[in-house]
């Protein structure tokens, strides 16, 4: 038996009965009480008294058993969870008995060959969520997936470019068509999920086609002041943000939403577009066009009846095409109109004298896969919960691949599973309840887009705005105890000086993300979950771990990133430190249960941009 499930036992039994001589309690304390060296209560033993009796030497141990475990584990919680105001005793117990052996046992098994990399839809992704669910219920969390299961199924569509049968061409007013590449100059995915799609319809360049009030910026004003008619039209967008480095203009540096291509295909679609095309440029778009080809070489998977994926074309186009384009349109240089583009007041949008004519074939396969959701309920009845996330799903296997296939997802996102599975232990186990209910979302298809998450966001348990925060966790590697935290977005919430507090409390360094212009923010699912105006973030390690220096936490995640994310080799290692996993999952059992405690619902600070979605769930269903 493992030392801490003999913790667990004893501690539960100090908290029912008096002093107990039952065999059980000395068969759960004895073995691993005598691994423990010094801290074996038959050690402890007072020497010359063997006039005891069977029964008192038994009552004797046992005491003695629970006296030494009962100190060890408090002197467990002191050392791992940090005194904390509002933080009671027993939540500490709680968060200490997080253990780091628990996390890599979850983390083997979810990364084993035997599961095929997880993919949603597969039976290796079932098998995953199969294993969560067991967890959830064998810890003694309740279901709160649909018809009282722990499943919530999402249903999908993939869809994959027939790219022989698939055709684009550029066709002027008058003058001959430019046909296109496939692959080479032009990608292209159809998000309604039909087999064919035939398309001939004008192209409008919206410069950046981004509509941002908060900017002044609308770039789906015509030279006119009104709004340009995209129904049944092609927007032609560039990829990326207006440049800035004025913190009040496009967050500066940062990459806002408005930058990711998701919102171009999003904002375009609200209008009636049928298609986009974004002009791909290497510098702007921070990577080259191999990237974009080679993500859209295979299949993409979609929300079925996804309101907001309703394109025919989502395509990107290379830079050189859309400059044969703005020739064959007469608009000149491209790259001059780029830079006029990204000026406040020097850009209007205009429909081309050219039209798109394409002739798109998919493959398209529908299937289901589940986000599995459990809750642990609160010591008040009020319809208020925290969340936690972690998304189980992975790669799965690629049949084309030579020698070894399959995509274990070790660390992204077996690490999160486990800590997510070691909190809702820690929570469905402590002795005492959070004020309000907390719920624990394994979500599928992150890497086919946040797919599990927004449907959580679209279809949550409770109310959106009954939620008061989510916290995330994905890809954490278990390779010792970090002094440092990455939490992308806490800043933007009211709850940001509790977090602030206990980061210091834990010894934990905050830093700012290091490449603000990569977008973090939108790339995890906490997003998802924002979007539907829960505030939200993602916990990560940073860089400084303990006896090391950041170079080396920084040449880990580097050669993470280079060797093993997201190719078969992320497989679980033996000699991997799972401490650092387990301290921010106490880290984030602490935040959740200083939010649950808090009379008030956590917000987004005032202006930010979700803070409307986060008002609309307010006034959907009031408190
Ligand atoms: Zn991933």
């Amino acid at each position: 038996m493992h030392r801490n499930l003999a913790l667990e036992l004893i501690g539960r039994l100090t908290l029912e009965v008096a002093p107990v001589s039952r065999p059980a309690v000395l068969a759960a304390s004895t073995p691993p009480a005598a691994k423990r060296g010094s801290g074996d209560p038959l050690d402890s033993r007072p020497r010359g008294r063997r006039y005891l009796s069977t029964y008192q030497l038994l009552v004797a141990v046992a005491a003695g058993a629970l006296a030494a475990t009962v100190a060890h584990a408090q002197q467990r919680a002191a050392n791992s969870v940090p005194e904390i105001p509002g933080l009671p005793q027993a939540a500490r117990t709680a968060a200490a008995s997080i253990d780091a052996e628990k996390i890599r046992a979850h983390v083997r098994f979810l990364s084993l060959d035997l599961l095929e990399g997880r993919g949603p839809g597969t039976r290796g992704g079932e098998l995953a969520a199969e294993y969560i669910a067991t967890q959830f219920a064998l810890a003694g969390v309740e279901p709160a997936g649909d018809n009282g299961t722990y499943f919530q199924r999402v249903p999908l569509v993939a869809v994959h470019t027939v790219e022989d049968k698939t055709k684009f061409s550029f066709v002027p007013a008058q003058g001959e068509p430019i046909n296109l590449v496939y692959g080479a100059e032009i990608v292209s995915k159809d998000q309604t999920g039909q087999p064919a799609a035939d398309i001939d319809a004008p192209i409008v360049f919206v410069g950046y086609g981004i509509h941002a009030p908060e900017y002044n910026w609308d770039d789906y004003a015509g030279a006119d002041g009104k709004e340009i008619d995209l129904k049944g039209k092609i927007a032609l967008v560039i990829v990326n943000e207006p440049p800035s480095n004025d913190e009040k203009f496009f967050k500066g540096q940062a990459l806002t939403y408005y930058g990711r291509w998701t919102y171009k295909y999003e904002e375009a679609a609200r209008r009636g577009a049928i298609g986009v095309l974004i002009v791909h440029r290497t510098d702007l778009a921070s990577y080259g066009w191999e990237v974009v080809r080679n993500s859209q070489a295979v299949e993409k998977s979609y929300l079925q009846g996804d309101p907001s994926a309703t394109l025919r074309a989502s395509a990107w186009i290379q830079h050189d095409v859309a400059q044969r384009l703005f020739t064959l349109a007469g608009l000149g240089d491209l790259d001059q109109a780029i830079d006029r583009a990204g000026k406040a007041g020097a850009f209007h949008a205009v429909e081309l004298p050219v039209k798109l004519r394409a002739h798109i074939e998919s493959r398209v396969r529908r299937y289901v896969s589940s986000n599995v959701v459990g809750r642990v309920a609160g010591v008040s009845s009020a319809n208020q919960a925290v969340i936690y996330t972690a998304h189980y799903d992975h790669l799965g296997i690629d049949p084309d691949a030579k020698g070894d296939n399959i995509y274990n997802g070790a660390a992204d996102n077996g690490t999160g599973c486990g800590i997510l599975l070691e909190l809702a232990r820690a929570f469905a186990q402590s002795s005492v309840r959070p004020t309000h209910a907390v719920y624990f979302a394994a979500v599928t298809a992150e890497e086919q887009g946040l797919l599990g998450s927004q449907f959580l966001g679209m279809h949550p348990p409770i109310p959106a705005g009954h939620f008061t925060l989510d916290l995330n966790y994905d890809m954490l590697l278990p390779i010792g105890i970090p002094r440092s935290v990455n939490l992308d977005g806490a800043e933007r919430i009211d709850f940001w000086p509790t977090v602030k507090r206990v980061a210091k409390a834990f010894d934990l360094a905050l830093l700012p993300d290091p490449d603000p212009s990569a977008g973090h923010y939108y790339r995890s699912d906490h997003f998802s979950l924002a979007r539907a105006g829960i505030p939200a973030f993602s916990v990560d390690q940073g860089e400084l771990f303990e006896r090391r220096t950041p170079e080396w936490g920084r040449a880990q995640s580097e050669d993470y990133v280079a060797h093993h994310y997201h190719q078969p080799s992320d497989e679980y290692r033996p000699d991997w430190d799972f401490r650092g996993n387990a301290k921010l999952a106490r880290f984030g059992f602490v935040l959740g249960w200083l939010a649950s405690a808090q009379p008030k619902l956590v917000e987004w600070r005032s202006g930010d941009e979700f803070e409307p979605a986060r008002k609309a769930s307010h006034s959907a269903s009031p408190q």
